[in-house]
């Protein structure tokens, strides 16, 4: 149907182009040309809803295994509900698999998985989020060497990424879409630590992508995109490196009803996976991450905290997240 439509598009202006021709030659003592105006041709496409209570069973989902903390049994089981999830939507699979040291010595088995849409399209973008969560709560104040859910923190955006491939199983976008799921995002060393103990996963990813001369037009990661109310800033980093994908997603977001959650405002840059993807890969890629203002390292008030479980979970924002991504692919 897509197809058929532009046609008709294009040959009406074929038309169009012919009448004017004309128009231009039996005035031949004008200069110019007459004052007409001329309709974009704009590309009109049905998106599909997003379903939010689809998303949020995924990420409820993610969260019932257990701690996703690397070298746990929930870590293991649930990365393999993730790939028999996108192996469902007829994904190709691409699981990387490395041992890679944390920064107090402890080795961490890291399981990044790549699911490919239509892997023949050479115009491709990809969307990604880590699903590992983190070891301890060390901005909780309590069990603080316990083991968090990361039910925002991780879960959130696997779960919007699951329910996107779902949608992309359902109906073909124009271009190819790779959905990364990233492991060892979160196993950082806190306050002044290395930055390069964070994001072991996509650090690993963007030395050696799942194919050889791998290549897209740009990426989304979605971070903390599910808690009640949350605002999503411009990060520093996805505006020094991608800035076109920002402006395009943001005013998607306004266009799509969700002004509420997207805001122009610029904030800091956030050490997260599009960091190594845009300095190492170089594939222009955009963090979605939740800013407050009202906490102290401007995170979610439950980040890196027990607090951080299904209650603080709204599928008002997976929705505004989850449909501004899909209206932003599907009109690619
Ligand atoms: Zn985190």
């Amino acid at each position: 149907m897509k197809k058929m439509a532009q046609l008709g598009i294009i040959k009406t202006s074929f038309i169009f182009f012919i009448l004017l021709f004309f128009f231009a030659c039996v005035n031949e003592k004008k200069s110019q040309l007459p004052n007409v105006e001329i309709k974009k041709n704009v590309k009109k496409i049905d998106v599909p809803n997003f379903n939010s209570d689809s998303a949020y069973f995924f990420v409820e989902k993610q969260v019932l295994f257990g701690s996703r903390s690397p070298n746990s049994l929930a870590h293991k089981k649930c990365g393999n509900y993730l790939v028999s999830k996108l192996e469902s939507y007829g994904a190709k699979i691409y699981t990387q698999e490395s041992v890679e040291q944390r920064y107090d010595g402890e080795k961490l088995n890291m399981k990044n998985i790549i699911g490919s849409f239509y892997p023949e399209k050479k115009d491709r973008i990809f969307l990604c989020a880590h699903w590992d969560s983190r070891f301890i709560a060390d901005h909780d104040t309590i069990r603080k060497k316990e083991a968090i859910d990361g039910a925002n923190d991780g879960a959130s955006g696997v779960g919007i990424l699951l329910e996107i491939s779902r949608q992309v199983s359902i109906l073909e976008p124009e271009v190819g879409v790779d959905i990364i799921f990233f492991d060892l995002e979160d196993q950082g060393e806190g306050g002044t630590g290395d930055v390069l103990s964070w994001c072991i996963g996509s650090q690993y990813w963007s030395k050696k992508p799942h194919v050889s001369n791998y290549n897209a037009e740009y990426g989304i990661l979605l971070d903390m995109v599910g808690a009640p109310g949350a605002i999503f800033t411009q990060e520093a980093y996805s505006v020094e490196y991608a800035k076109e994908i920002v402006d395009k997603c943001w005013n998607q977001a306004i266009e799509s009803g969700f002004s509420d959650y997207f805001s122009f405002d610029k904030t800091p840059g956030i050490i997260d996976d599009h960091l190594p993807i845009n300095e190492i890969l170089k594939i222009p890629t955009i963090d979605i991450i939740e800013y407050d203002p009202s906490t102290e390292n401007h995170f979610n008030k439950h980040w890196h905290t027990h607090g951080d479980g299904m209650n603080n979970i709204s599928r008002e924002t997976l929705n505004a997240v989850g449909q501004t991504v899909m209206d932003v692919l599907y009109n690619e």
